[in-house]
């Protein structure tokens, strides 16, 4: 194999995860030879599109609520700021709704002196922007509109071969090829998947009264399965909604007429933003949660979905992910000069620095899931109690708080 294929890290999958993490490892000064391997070919030029040129282009049907530190962390990437200011709304406050259509709790950014609790930001720009200028980063090697379909572990280096027939070898290969991760199987790194029975319904619509930055929650107890429907807002009078519901009512929804399903979606979020008219077509996704029996192996480190997936009701999965890449280019970074980049006690230590924040992520999640879906009187009453009492203690609620915002 000539040089030119040697690398010391080679990262498979270029969505979120892989693309912030090739921009992070930029700063990494040991790291002089990464190759991203991409099946998708997003822009590498900043986007022209202005606020307006944008809005009439039309909106993503997938958003991501980004967390403060997860935003900070993005502009020290240099990718915030290739999103247009107008395509980031900021989350001032947020309105969580029991089942039983009393029980309320809510954040408000401003009481406990932060400017934003989260920022909704469409998946389109996110993509770009972590893209932009990527071709022309120094020590990056772009292998775009490619797959992966091999990994070979062979002592010092693991082989990787493409679908079109190039070969490539490297020190560390990072995973971050999503949920049904090809590196994790080919590593033999044993995985817990279950599926929810649930599908997530995405669509955009234009509301008839303004959102004023504020993110809406409804959980819709065991009659309807353990339903979230979610309102986040978007520029201008537009929210986008996620509607997590059992795989048949999905399917329902998904062939509603657009004003049936706008009255729909009105009349569950209880017109909360007056009547509501669709923008972009709804889409399902279906939901699963999936966890990696390890975070690292011999010359394998998973970052992102590859490594956990979690129910969207906390808007949770994207921020995961991205932790996963600040602290892996930490690690790496800040590896002994000379270190071998895929040696499995380094990165044993990224290992154990995400354990914990994934563990308490998935069990935190999977438990609000499984509270809202059981049945019976006493355990409506008592996660409704749960709502309205941790309303009441400001304490509490400023934990709960911190601990989304990253
Ligand atoms: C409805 C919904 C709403 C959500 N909302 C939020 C939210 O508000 N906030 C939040 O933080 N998270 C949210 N999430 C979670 C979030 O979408 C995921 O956690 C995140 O997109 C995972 O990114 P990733 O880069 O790890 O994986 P993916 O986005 O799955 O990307 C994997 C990439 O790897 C590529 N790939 C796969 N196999 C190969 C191969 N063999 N060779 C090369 N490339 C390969 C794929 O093409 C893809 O580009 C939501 C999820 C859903 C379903």
């Amino acid at each position: 194999m000539s040089a030119a294929n040697q690398f010391e890290i080679a990262i498979a999958g270029g969505a979120l995860v892989g693309a912030a993490l090739a921009r992070a490892l930029a700063a990494d000064r040991h790291s002089t030879r990464v190759a991203l391997i991409s099946q998708e070919r997003p822009a590498t030029q900043p986007t022209a599109a202005g606020f307006d040129a944008g809005v009439n282009a039309g909106f993503d049907a997938r958003v991501y609520a980004i967390s403060p530190a997860n935003a900070a962390f993005l502009a020290q990437l240099g990718a915030w700021s290739a999103i247009p200011e107008a395509r980031r709304t900021p989350v001032h406050a947020m309105r969580v709704y029991g089942d039983d259509g009393a029980s309320l709790i809510e954040f408000d950014a401003y009481r406990t002196g932060c400017s934003e609790l989260a920022w909704i930001v469409e998946d389109r720009w996110l993509r770009d922007a972590l893209w932009c200028g990527l071709e022309n980063q120094k020590g990056l090697s772009l292998f775009s509109d490619a797959t992966l379909q091999a990994l070979e572990m062979s002592g010092a280096r693991a082989g990787l071969t493409l679908k079109d027939g190039r070969t490539l070898s490297a020190q560390l290969v990072v995973g971050a090829d999503g949920a049904r991760s090809l590196v994790r199987a080919q590593a033999g790194i044993a995985v817990e998947a279950r599926g929810y029975g649930q599908s997530a319904v995405v669509a955009n619509f234009a509301c008839e009264r303004p959102h004023r930055n504020v993110a809406f929650q409804w959980f819709q107890g065991a009659n309807k399965s353990g339903a979230v429907l979610a309102l986040l807002p978007l520029p201008g009078d537009h929210v986008s909604m996620v509607w997590s519901t059992e795989d048949a009512e999905a399917a329902r929804l998904l062939a509603l007429a657009p004003t049936a399903l706008a009255q729909e979606v009105a009349l569950a979020s209880h017109a909360s933003m007056g009547a509501l008219t669709l923008v972009t077509p709804a889409r399902a996704f279906p939901l699963q949660q999936l966890t990696a029996g390890r975070l690292v192996a011999p010359r394998v480190a998973l970052a992102g979905d590859a490594a956990h997936v979690i129910h969207p009701l906390a808007g949770q999965g994207a921020n995961l992910g991205l932790q996963d890449v600040r602290v892996l280019a930490q690690v790496l970074g800040r590896r002994e000069p000379g270190r071998d980049p895929g040696d499995l006690r380094l990165l044993h230590r990224y290992a154990r620095a995400r354990a914990e924040d994934i563990l308490a992520m998935r069990y935190t999640v999977h438990g609000l899931f499984r509270l809202f879906e059981a049945r019976g009187t006493s355990i409506a009453r008592l996660r409704n109690a749960g709502l309205n009492f941790a309303e009441r203690m400001p304490v509490l609620k400023n934990l709960l708080m911190r601990h989304a915002m990253g």
